[in-house]
């Protein structure tokens, strides 16, 4: 952004603290401009000047300027989604507050991140889905995640041999088949075919088509322990990149 006057870009609060004088500290995520550091003053004296707009998870348009001392301030808030369904849900809550702890990790300040921010924004609204449990959105949007940074294993193929998988171990190399992975058997956490079906059906481009998914397979619904444990698997990626 330029070093001086107005800016406004689309996003979402990622986190935020209290600062001395009634004022707060938000995190920012925004199009174009990545993460950002800004000050919101008197958003806690009881004003109502961002109406609800420094919310954690709240997704809208950030006006910003350079303040004297050359901080970012922020100036307004045109909320477009409060995110409201997914604020009022603690298991969902307690998964974005851990979605964005991974991004304040894992991506730089003040570089674009794009197709990060639109992966945030639609595994979120899955999350505020009630079908779909937030295991299932978590292994999403982590997935998603390695994939736009080239970082995600093929999950119907063997990393080392290319044989088509029916069962398969996770290893730091990719999921291996059973004859590639035999000493990676029983230390590594490992995927029949058919979880592996499961796994790749939800990390689809379509969210609508995910959440629909859930709500009409019920069986889908009962394969918590499954996402979560990917969900770890894919995580550990992130990690060791
Ligand atoms: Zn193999």
């Amino acid at each position: 952004m330029p070093r001086q006057g107005l800016m406004a870009a689309t996003g979402v609060v990622l986190a935020r603290a209290r600062t001395g004088e009634a004022g707060l500290w938000l995190t920012l995520f925004l199009k174009g401009e990545g993460l950002l550091r800004a000050s919101a003053p008197g958003a806690e004296s009881g004003s109502v000047r961002f109406g609800g707009g420094t919310e954690p998870f709240v997704w809208g348009t950030f006006q910003l300027h350079r303040g004297r001392a050359g901080g970012l301030c922020l100036s307004g808030v045109d909320i477009a989604d409060d995110m409201l369904p997914l604020r009022k849900r603690p298991e969902s809550l307690y998964m974005a507050v851990r979605w964005s702890r991974l991004v304040k990790r894992f991506l730089p300040f003040e570089y674009p991140a794009d197709a990060l921010l639109a992966n945030l924004y639609w595994n979120l609204r899955l999350l505020s889905a009630p079908p779909v449990p937030p295991a299932a959105a978590d292994w999403r949007f982590l997935w998603r995640w390695l994939e736009d940074w080239g970082l995600a294993p093929d999950l119907a193929h063997c990393a080392r041999c290319g044989r088509e998988l029916d069962r398969a171990a996770w290893t730091e190399d990719g999921l291996l088949c059973t004859d590639c992975g035999r000493g990676a058997q029983g230390t590594r956490p490992s995927f029949t075919g058919e979880e592996l079906g499961l796994l790749l059906q939800t990390t689809a481009r379509d969210g609508e088509a995910v959440a629909r998914a859930f709500e009409e397979n019920v069986f889908l619904k009962k394969q918590e322990p499954l996402f979560a444990l990917a969900a770890r698997c894919a995580e550990g990626l992130l990690y060791e990149k």
